[in-house]
């Protein structure tokens, strides 16, 4: 019945974001007040610190677990079936969700998704909660729906905070002292991550790299 009620909870949240995108001129209007990059960045750190991770891959799945949060699969069917006709509607396809409340603090990924963009998901998921939902969820629900390549600016905001939690600037950079160049593949695999999600990072702190 969690479930059911959960899905409920998404698609209400996501009829919430088309009124928000069809009456409002642009994207990106939310109803939570957006952070600074610095501030999203330094919040990724403190919690790498309070788990002294000092070294990669950055596990999520046990971050999760410290926080009490349970991760769950679905392909949204569920979602999608509801929505029925309105499904087209639907810009972007649906890549995660965040419930929270006193009673319960839920992520959900994209079942189909490979197992590298579940994990990106997690930590952009983690963003919502540590940033928007933390404090808020003590008293009340809330829920947060995220599309794959949404480029609302809150939405990137998590994907710094996520980039930042699973490829911290110190380790990858650490990662390339004394090396000329590192291979792409070979530094996303060192931080189990994928190397389009390694790219954008590398090409973010002006990080030269060798793509073969
Ligand atoms: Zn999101």
């Amino acid at each position: 019945m969690l479930y059911k009620k959960n899905m409920y909870k998404i698609i209400d949240r996501l009829c919430k974001k088309w009124l928000t995108w069809y009456h409002i001129d642009k994207i990106g209007k939310e109803d939570i007040p957006m952070t600074k990059e610095d501030i999203i960045i330094s919040n990724a750190h403190d919690l790498l610190n309070h788990h002294t991770v000092t070294e990669a891959p950055i596990n999520v799945i046990e971050i999760c677990k410290a926080w009490g949060i349970s991760i769950f699969e679905d392909d949204f069917g569920y979602v999608e079936n509801d929505l029925g006709s309105d499904k087209n509607k639907v810009a972007f396809t649906i890549a995660g969700a965040i419930i929270t409340s006193p009673s319960q603090k839920a992520i959900y990924v994209r079942k189909s998704d490979s197992y590298f963009k579940k994990k990106f998901t997690i930590a952009h998921e983690l963003g919502h909660y540590f940033l928007q939902h933390r404090e808020k969820s003590k008293t009340e629900e809330v829920v947060t729906v995220s599309f794959s390549g949404d480029r609302n600016p809150e939405e990137q905001k998590m994907d710094v905070f996520a980039s930042e939690l699973l490829m911290p600037e110190n380790m990858v950079r650490d990662y390339h002292k004394g090396k000329v160049f590192a291979l792409l593949w070979e530094i996303a695999d060192y931080f189990k991550v994928s190397e389009l999600d390694m790219k954008n990072r590398l090409n973010k702190l002006g990080i030269r790299y060798l793509e073969v």
